[in-house]
Order: C-alpha cells, then sequence, then structure tokens
C-alpha cells in the first residue's frame, strides 16, 4: 500500500479523499491555489504545497507544477479527484512515466471512453444500446440534415470532448439545426479547444440514470447499481438518489450488466460512471463515460456500504477489490442535494463571498460533505458547489422526509445558496411519486 498520496484538487473532494487516507494510515500532501489558502483542510494534511494563482491554468490545471509538488512531497500516487486534470490522460501518462501512480484508470482505457463519438463506436462492440445519431462527427451541415430527415426532431447536438452540460444544444426543426451547430461547434470550440461536434435523437421526457463501477487488476469487474439524476438544471445534476424509483427490476439489472460489459470491453480499471437515457418504456441508451469518481458517489456508499475513495485507492496500489459482485447489496434509499452558491432569486448567479453564519443539519441518516464553515470566503474562481447533503434512511419516503427536515434546518448567510429550491423539489408531489425527467425542474419548477 501507498505510504503517502498527493490530492491534486480542492473543495471538498480534496477533503473526501484526505478522509479516506486518513482511515487507511496514508499520509497527505494537498495542492492549493492562493485563492485557497485559507481552507481549513489544508491544516488537516500532513503537508500543503501552494503550487500558484487563482486561475486553474496556473495550479489546479498546472501538470508541470502538481508534479514537482509531487515530487517535493514525496509520494507514490496522485489522486486526481473530479473536475480540473481527473480526465485528462495526458496528465495521468505524465504521473506514471515519473513513476507516480495515477489513481484512476489505465491510459488506453480513458482514451476508449474519453471521447464521446469513440465511446459510442465502442458501445456498439460492446452491444450496448446507443442514442440513435451520427457515427462520427459531423462536419458539414448538408450531411447533419440528411441525418435529421432520418432520425426525426428533435435532435440534440452534442461536443465530442463536451462536460459539464456545455457544448450542447436542442433543435426543432432545419432552421435551428443549421444555426445550433454552428453555435455548439464554436461554443466547444472555445471552451474544450476541440470543435468536433455530433448529433443524436434528442430523448424527450428520458431520465438520466447512471451505473457506478469499479474493476481491479485481477479481474474482478463489479457495478454498485444506480444512480438517478434526472433532477437537473440546464443538464446539470441538482438531486441524485439511489435506488432509481421507477425502474424495473429487469431493467435494472440490464442496465447494470450494460455497464460491466463496456468497462471490460474498454480495459477499464478503478472507478467510473456508465450514463445512460433510460426513456418512458425504459428502453436505455449509452450517454457517456465519466472515467473518474462522480460528485455524487456518496449516494452508492451510503446505499452499498462501501467506500469508493478506499477502494480506488487499493485499485491503484494492485490489491484487489475488497468485495465480490454478490456481495454488493442496495440497502435503503440515499438521496443527495448539492448545494450551490448561486442566487435561485436571480437567476441562479454565483453568490461568492464570506459565510458568515452557518448552522448544518444533523441527526439521524444524515452526512454533510464539505469544507466550508462560519468565517469562509467562498472564492469567486471556481465552481460554486460548496456542499453536498446526503441522506440514508430505510425507505425513499423516510429519505425525503429526512431531507426535507435537514435543508429547512440548514441556514447559512448572507450568501445565497440552491437550498429554497431544493426543499420545493423535495416537497414536490411529482418526485415524491418519482414522475419526473430530465426536464421537469426548468419545465414545472421554473416554469422555462
Ligand atoms: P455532459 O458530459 O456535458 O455532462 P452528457 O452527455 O452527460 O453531457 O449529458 C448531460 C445531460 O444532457 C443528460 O443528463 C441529459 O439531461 C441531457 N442529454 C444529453 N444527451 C441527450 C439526449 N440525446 N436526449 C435527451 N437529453 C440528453
Amino acid at each position: 500500500m501507498f505510504s503517502k498520496i498527493l490530492i491534486a484538487n480542492r473543495g471538498e473532494i480534496a477533503l473526501r479523499i484526505l478522509r479516506a487516507c486518513r482511515e487507511m494510515g496514508i499520509q497527505t500532501a494537498v495542492v492549493y491555489s492562493t485563492a485557497d489558502k485559507d481552507a481549513a483542510y489544508l491544516q488537516m494534511a500532513d503537508q500543503a504545497i501552494c503550487i500558484g494563482d487563482a486561475p486553474p491554468a496556473e495550479s489546479y490545471l498546472n501538470i508541470p507544477r502538481i508534479i514537482s509538488a509531487a515530487e517535493i512531497a514525496d509520494v507514490q500516487a496522485i489522486h486526481p479527484g473530479y473536475g480540473f486534470l481527473a480526465e485528462n490522460d495526458h496528465f495521468a501518462e505524465v504521473c506514471r512515466s515519473c513513476k507516480i501512480e495515477f489513481i484512476g484508470p489505465p491510459v488506453s482505457a480513458m482514451a476508449a471512453v474519453g471521447d464521446k463519438v469513440a465511446c459510442k463506436k465502442l458501445a456498439k462492440k460492446a452491444k450496448v444500446p446507443t442514442v440513435p445519431g451520427s457515427e462520427g462527427a459531423v462536419d458539414d451541415e448538408r450531411q447533419a440534415l440528411k441525418l435529421a430527415a432520418q432520425i426525426g426532431y428533435p435532435i440534440i447536438i452534442k461536443a465530442a470532448a463536451g462536460g459539464g452540460g456545455r457544448g450542447m444544444r436542442v433543435a426543432h426543426n432545419d432552421v435551428s439545426l443549421r444555426a445550433g451547430i454552428k453555435q455548439a461547434q464554436a461554443e466547444a470550440e472555445n471552451a474544450f479547444k476541440d470543435s468536433t461536434v455530433y448529433i443524436e435523437k434528442y430523448v424527450e421526457y428520458g431520465r438520466h440514470v447512471e451505473v457506478q463501477i469499479i474493476a481491479d487488476n485481477h479481474g474482478n469487474a463489479c457495478h454498485l447499481w444506480e444512480r438517478d439524476c434526472s433532477m437537473q438544471r440546464r443538464h446539470q445534476k441538482l438531486v441524485e438518489e439511489s435506488p432509481s424509483p421507477v425502474l424495473k427490476n429487469s431493467v435494472r439489472a440490464a442496465l447494470c450488466e450494460a455497464a460491466v460489459r463496456l468497462i471490460k470491453a474498454a480495459g477499464y480499471t478503478n472507478a467510473g460512471t456508465v450514463e445512460f437515457l433510460v426513456d418512458r418504456d425504459q428502453s436505455f441508451y449509452l450517454l457517456e463515460v465519466n472515467a473518474r469518481i462522480q460528485v455524487e458517489h456518496p449516494v452508492t456508499e451510503e446505499v452499498t456500504g462501501i467506500d469508493l475513495i478506499q477502494e480506488q485507492i487499493r485499485v491503484a496500489a494492485g490489491l484487489p477489490l475488497s468485495f465480490k459482485q454478490k456481495d454488493v447489496k442496495q440497502t435503503g434509499a440515499a438521496i443527495e442535494c448539492r448545494i450551490n452558491a448561486e442566487d435561485p432569486a436571480r437567476n441562479f448567479a454565483p453568490s461568492p463571498g464570506v459565510i458568515q453564519e452557518l448552522r448544518v443539519p444533523g441527526g439521524p441518516g444524515i452526512r454533510w460533505d464539505s469544507h466550508v464553515y462560519a468565517g469562509y470566503r467562498i472564492p469567486p474562481n471556481y465552481d460554486s458547489m460548496i456542499g453536498k447533503l446526503i441522506v440514508h434512511r430505510p425507505t425513499r419516503a423516510l429519505a425525503i422526509a429526512t431531507m426535507k427536515r435537514a435543508l429547512q434546518e440548514f441556514h447559512i448567510a448572507p450568501i445565497k445558496t440552491t437550498i429554497p429550491l431544493q426543499l420545493r423539489i423535495m416537497e414536490d408531489q411529482h418526485f415524491g411519486s418519482g414522475d419526473v425527467d430530465t426536464g421537469f425542474v426548468e419545465r414545472v419548477l421554473l416554469g422555462k
């Protein structure tokens, strides 16, 4: 096992990884930018190394500086968390060529699933259903219009290198498809320095259901059941839960098997997520694979009792998973609400600044994964998520009741957060009965 790990991330996930290491008796070094110099978790690490200024390119995305920090700290492995360099196969390669283990999949597997177009091709080979659409990149308008006539509208235009809901456009006719392709290409070039786009059928009233997987280097490839992440705003998740409240058991089993088939075909090891869209008759289609730990991993940890970060570290150290597929049970119901420092009353504008008052909920069934505290200054430079509130109860109805109670207990001032919207979701009868889809929040709760 490793004796020291570098955490190449910030915020709640840096603290989450730090906690996992500490329980395993592994020392930690954590990197930080000048914007994060006062973060309290820096005090909890064995070593904290400043790697540069606030802009990500000068710190959390700066490979030479992170590698230098790893060398100074004399670590054997780097955990990238999520976002930043987590899915950068070049970074993984650099780490390993410096004899520092990258806690993640092999470079070949990252490349096989990282590009959405390549991943769809692999899915076809593994007999995993994909959304009908272009076989590869779409570069001219004529080709797109012809395909759209075959598939039928609505159509979604997506960036091959996309992420975080960016670079996507829905088109309802030829005119908006033409304009949408140009806009999506420009947006993709801007955000990902890769203008490749492709098109697929837009699955209306679908649900987002994803499967957590993890595989070791000893031939064990397991799934840890599904998460339902249909409550979204602008294609970004707000609430995640496990199990999905509506999936038939036969569909759940087929979905999990398909996910394992796909990652085996990719030669994938370590943790990852296979995302699907599930339509109204519960047919499912692959969306993409996220080759990293995800924000919403705690709901899976709660229902399975498995510590995913610790398993990631075990796998990277060459050890077998600590469980077998048959041992992985889904017990009770878990729900996570992402708490973002955004103002729902002002179109979710970021609300950075100092948290002057903070009272976090507690009591039975509650987990709060966050790095913030009273007196903490939320820097304006990064993602607005300040923590994740997770509940785990014997049934979904109890989990909703506990989440409602927890959100009511939550007090944070003067910054604005998404708590009022989360509370509305928990009180909504459609959410309660599971009668929702990926467009529900915007269509019904936000009235767009
Ligand atoms: P990203 O990598 O940017 O997160 P994804 O491919 O994971 O993009 O899609 C994010 C969300 O966008 C999905 O959860 C879903 O709400 C929506 N979406 C993507 N593709 C489709 C599609 N073909 N039909 C309907 N919704 C889609």
